[in-house]
């Protein structure tokens, strides 16, 4: 039976690139890059609030340090490092050989190595909480507080599928396997895109991920810049395995539904090919989704005018 010595040394050390102390050590060590600043967030998942227990563990540990890295993106900052707290209730070796694989398979990918953690046994159920530091050129990190009036808003990927798959998974919606299909990777392998975040910083103005939903988490920035956000209905970008779906749910998946690790974002009229090029080169798809506006709220335009989004929704977890 594997100790936490041997679990750490088995699944989580692997050579530290170039540069970095990584595991082993009681603290790691990197150079960071003069003139540039730090970044750092931290996220927490839970077994049964943040992910089913039966999960694939591979797309688990994808997705722990995806929605990191998209937090990274959002600030306009490049991965640098990230550490890992794990707890587990018991040891099972095939899923921490998949939950590792899929973490250092994204790592990897994102030249974001695992360089510490710490691992203890929990009472009750997974608990996995991933740091990632990054950095960002000083002054260019992309802040809440800095949309204007007149800028557009932006938005890459599709909206709405991480919210149908989580209503099917959950039963709040019948059972159809090909629309499981079509939207649940979406859910359990989020691809946020933190190289186009990064290449936005000292270009775009204000930025965040939609994590909570679309109408939520641009509220942030409309709150912070004092500012009201004009959504466009029709330029919204709604996932196909939404297709054939009743138009309120729709529009709820679309507006109000979470999990969705894609980045929100507003930049000058004068930027726009720009940003159009920078996503070209990224292969990500972008969205011009409405503008900034004076005033304060986020609104819809649609067929029968302007109307305050739904301030329903978004997902908090201390909400009633
Ligand atoms: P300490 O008791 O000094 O906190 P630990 O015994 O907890 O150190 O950890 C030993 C080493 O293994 C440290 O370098 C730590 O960063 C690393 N480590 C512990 N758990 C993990 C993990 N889940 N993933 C990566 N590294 C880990
Ligand atoms: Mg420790």
């Amino acid at each position: 039976m594997l100790n936490e010595f041997g679990l750490i040394q088995q699944y989580f050390n692997r050579p530290a690139p170039e540069g970095y102390l990584g595991v082993g050590d009681d603290c790691a060590l990197f150079t960071p890059t003069p003139g540039w600043q730090l970044a750092s967030s931290v996220d927490l998942l839970i077994e049964g609030q943040h992910f089913f227990p039966d999960v694939d563990p591979f797309l688990l540990g994808h997705k722990a340090l995806a929605v990191n890295l998209s937090d990274l993106g959002a600030m306009g900052a490049r991965p640098k490092a990230c550490l890992l707290a794990l707890s587990l209730p018991e040891i099972r070796p095939l899923w921490l050989e998949a939950f590792s694989n899929g973490l250092f398979q994204l790592a990897d990918q994102a030249h974001c190595p695992l360089i510490g953690g710490d691992t203890t046994r929990s009472k009750q159920g997974v608990v996995i909480s991933i740091t990632v530091l990054g950095e960002v050129s000083a002054g260019q990190a992309l802040q809440r507080s800095a949309a204007k009036p007149g800028d557009d808003i932006w938005l890459t990927g599709t909206l709405g599928a991480a919210d149908i798959a989580l209503r099917l998974l959950q039963g709040r919606l019948a059972a159809d396997s090909e629309r499981l299909a079509a939207s649940r990777g979406a859910l359990e392998q989020p691809w946020p895109p933190y190289r186009l975040g990064h290449a936005l910083a000292g270009l775009a103005h204000a930025a965040i991920d939609v994590s909570d939903g679309l109408v939520q988490d641009l509220g942030h920035i409309a709150k912070a810049s004092q500012c009201a956000a004009h959504l466009e209905w029709d330029a919204l970008p709604v996932d196909s395995s939404l297709d054939g779906l009743p138009a309120d749910l729709q529009r709820e998946a679309v507006l109000v539904g979470g999990d969705v690790f894609q980045l929100c974002f507003t930049g000058a009229p004068q930027q726009r090919e720009s940003i159009m090029a920078l996503a070209q080169r990224e292969g990500v798809l972008l969205s011009r989704i409405g503008s900034m506006q004076t005033g304060s709220g986020v609104y819809v335009r649609d067929q029968q005018g302007l109307h305050p989004a739904p301030a329903q929704g978004g997902f908090d977890h201390f909400g009633g």
